[in-house]
């Protein structure tokens, strides 16, 4: 462990993600899961998460997602779904469905599972059977009834990119059509597969701005029955994201193997030793890692950032992003307009254009253990 900063200055972690598993029965082509996840290690046992949950919660942490990969692979779902209210967790599970029979569904409600965020990839039965790379949509239908059955809210979650953002009006019907309290409307953000994927899956201006207009127009005129959240790609904006709050402000996530991440995507930058909690405590990671305080405050910063005015309110936003595009974690997001690399992001948004009108884009790599072994440089 690094010098601890002072613990008195760090907020508590407000919100544990356990990433259950890497294993999914789908394949998407814009999964945030890392490339090389078939080469990680061995899974946290039954023991070793409840071992993380209580401490997370000891330290303050309110809520907790279950995600995966699919997190209904795992035969112990249930009895951490348990173990979380138990300790008082908000719990929420993030779903594709595939595997939520009503027996579990049944076993999760009386165990106090407050929350689950269904996933469907388009509206249409062929484009969510092609981007999953499986025969999931009827499935999915039938998972979203169970849901509305056991009277939970039906949370909705649909991945955007070129291929789907002009079904927009589609998906909505269908979204209105199953109930749905919450649709999230998200473009896809490109970590992991979806970055290996970027040139296929970026959309342009227009089928954004189109987008926004149909959603737009639902919500004046379906008002507050259903909240629809939208959230713009990075690359089409002028400023980044807030990413995660900031660094080590907020999110929590534990990956499968029991490495402790400030956001789902930070394996992806080099030279920082993430922590597990095989090794050490949930308070010792959470306060005193290097990692954990590598980009908090703003003593990282270069500029422009270190002297913006507005950094209090993005961070500079996501390290992952301005690694992956300008070589070097402590620069400005390139989404960022101020960035010197902002040029860059756009080249990259006219060319995955310009390869889509050629027909040139290269096929899609979708998301396998054979792929990941490939592309992660396994053997
Ligand atoms: S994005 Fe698709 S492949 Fe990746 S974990 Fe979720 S359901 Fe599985
Ligand atoms: S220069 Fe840095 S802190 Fe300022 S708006 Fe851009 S990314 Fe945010």
């Amino acid at each position: 462990m690094n010098a601890p900063a002072p613990a008195s200055r760090i907020p508590a972690p407000l919100w544990l993600l356990a990433e259950l598993t890497y294993r999914c029965p789908l394949h998407c082509a814009f999964c945030y899961n890392p490339i090389d996840y078939a080469r990680q290690g061995a899974e946290l046992s039954t023991a070793e998460w409840i071992g993380v949950m209580r401490q997370a919660r000891a330290l303050g942490a309110a809520q907790l997602g279950f995600s995966g990969g699919e997190p209904l692979v795992r035969e112990d779902l249930e009895e951490l779904v348990g173990e979380g209210r138990r300790l008082g967790f908000y719990t929420n599970l993030i779903t594709s469905g595939v595997g939520l029979t009503e027996a579990r569904l049944a076993r999760m409600k009386e165990l106090g599972l407050d929350h689950i965020q269904l996933s469907f990839q388009d509206s249409t039965r062929e484009m969510n059977d092609f981007l999953s790379n499986t025969k999931t949509f009827d499935l999915k239908a039938r998972v979203a009834r169970l849901i509305k059955q056991y009277d939970y809210p039906m949370v909705l979650n649909v991945v955007l990119h070129r291929y789907n953002l002009d079904h927009v009006e589609r998906i909505i019907e269908m979204a209105l059509e199953m109930g749905v309290d919450y649709l999230e409307l998200a473009n896809t953000q490109y970590y992991g597969w979806g970055l290996a994927n970027r040139a296929q899956l970026m959309p342009t201006r227009e089928q954004l701005v189109r987008a926004e207009a149909v959603v737009n127009a639902y919500r004046a005129r379906i008002g507050n029955r259903v909240r629809i959240l939208f959230v713009v790609p990075d690359y089409f904006e002028e400023r980044p994201k807030a990413c995660m709050n900031g660094w080590g402000s907020v999110f929590l996530g534990i990956a499968p193997d029991g490495t402790a991440l400030p956001c789902h995507a930070a394996r992806s930058l080099p030279g920082i030793a993430f922590p597990s909690v095989r090794d050490f405590s949930v308070e010792e990671i959470w306060y005193a890692s290097g990692a954990f305080n590598r980009y908090r405050g703003d003593a990282w910063m270069k500029s422009p950032c270190r002297t913006c005015p507005e950094k209090d309110k993005d961070f500079g936003g996501c390290r992952c992003q301005a690694y992956a595009m300008t070589g070097d974690a402590e620069n400005a997001d390139p989404v960022c307009t101020k960035s010197p690399h902002h040029a860059q992001l756009e080249t990259i948004v006219t060319q995955a254009q310009r390869a889509q009108a050629q027909g040139t884009t290269q096929p899609i790599v979708f998301r396998s253990d054979a792929n990941s072994r490939r592309l992660g440089g396994g053997a």
